[in-house]
């Protein structure tokens, strides 16, 4: 039975932030019981699919998870347990939690409902920061919900961190990762802040209220993080994730190791047999999808899910991209052999001369497996904009 994995997306939130871009929104709790009604309706309509696979992991992301209530969050991995053909005790279910907004017995909730990872959006332990990143808790607020997901029998446990905020100094980035540390979770991610477009943010920077932080200071504070993560016994696995052993985020691997996944929620995207898709993105449409009408449906491969607003199979040239680009986001990259046992073709033969020079560059190694070198990892959106011009003009040519 091939591993499949399922993520679910929840899209409220407390408030909205201004560096956010993800499908979330707030002032919408209301709808959460005929979401998950509408949840339920879909992992069902995609029973055939489910059936015949092994779920081997299911995420919650959003928005907020952590928000929904904790019963509600066990009906919606109950019905992808009862559809799916098999799932294991050791199936991870992961979900993400805001501090501030969680309780011991919301925590119990969750470990009832099935849930064995969370990942907690600490972002920092700066009251500045926090506060400009609009977020809603505070640092003691970060280190309670630790403890308290330690008691309710959390094993594993993920601190989310952002770093490179305007005006911010490497010596409040280093305090934020030492503090971090200190708290002992299994897995920190650390992500640099993107001036995403259309977000108040980059309004801000637009008119001039905010200037994004110099692009070597943040270089600088991604190294910083690597050295104090790995000095503290924490393995980089990823470009933006560390772990001790044993505690990656499987769910997460799954995006990076080309496997299938099934996403369900509004804005959702799913990757199966072979087709991306992303569902309709407004709670309200999606709920509407799944309500007695049936308006908005639609049967497809096996299952029954909303109107998409996006379905497209790859062509070769951006499937061989994607897979590269995904791989290469791995600290361990890949072995040749897996890119032509994937695509009945050399890697060399492929994008050779991309790697030559990037490995003259001292951005890569061939040592076996293809993998990023430390100063690659700082750029590798520089090398998948190469990998894509690349396998592009060979199309061209070949046409
Ligand atoms: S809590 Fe997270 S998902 Fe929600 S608005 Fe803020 S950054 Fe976006």
């Amino acid at each position: 039975m091939k591993p499949l994995s399922v993520y679910v997306h929840i899209p409220f939130c407390t408030i909205k932030c201004g560096y956010c871009d993800f499908n979330a929104y707030a002032g919408m709790h209301g709808l959460m019981p005929s979401y998950r009604n509408a949840l339920v309706r879909e992992i069902a309509g995609w029973g055939d699919v489910l059936g015949r696979r092994e779920v081997v992991t299911i995420g919650f992301g959003g928005g907020t998870p952590g928000e929904m209530p904790a019963e509600q969050i066990g009906e919606v991995v109950r019905a992808v347990r009862e559809s799916s053909g098999a799932f294991t005790d050791d199936a991870e279910v992961s979900l993400e939690a805001n501090p501030g907004t969680t309780s011991y017995r919301h925590f119990e909730g969750l470990r009832a409902a099935g849930v064995t990872r969370l990942s907690l959006g600490a972002q920092s332990f700066d009251t500045d920061e926090l506060r400009f990143l609009d977020r809603i808790h505070s640092a003691e607020a970060t280190e309670g919900s630790l403890q308290l997901a330690r008691e309710a029998g959390f094993e594993s446990v993920s601190l989310d961190l952002i770093y490179g905020l305007p005006g911010q100094e490497m010596a409040t980035w280093e305090r934020n990762l030492r503090r971090a540390i200190e708290l002992e979770p299994d897995h920190i991610s650390a992500y640099a802040l993107t001036v995403e477009e259309g977000t108040p943010l980059a309004f801000r920077v637009g008119r001039g209220e905010v200037t994004p932080l110099d692009g070597d200071l943040v270089a600088a504070m991604y190294d910083r993080a690597s050295e104090l993560l790995e000095a503290a016994g924490f393995r980089q696995y990823e470009l933006s994730n560390w772990a001790k052993p044993g505690h990656e985020s499987r769910h997460n691997l799954a995006y990076w190791i080309d496997r299938e996944y099934l996403g369900v929620g509004a804005g959702a995207h799913g990757y199966l047999g072979g087709e991306r898709y992303e569902n309709i993105a407004h709670p309200r449409a999606y709920i509407a999808a799944f309500g007695p009408d049936g308006g908005g449906r639609q049967e497809v491969g096996g299952g029954v899910r909303p109107a998409v607003a996006e379905r497209y199979i790859p062509d070769r040239a951006t499937a061989l991209f994607d897979w590269l680009t995904l791989a290469l986001r791995r600290i361990e990259g890949f072995a040749p052999e897996q890119f032509e046992a994937r695509f009945g073709l050399g890697v060399e033969d492929a994008v050779g001369p991309v790697l030559d020079e990037c490995e003259r560059a001292g951005l890569l190694g061939r040592d076996g497996r293809v993998r990023l070198s430390r100063a690659g990892r700082q750029l590798h959106s520089e090398i998948a904009v190469r990998i894509l011009a690349h396998l592009r003009e060979q199309v061209v040519a070949a046409d």
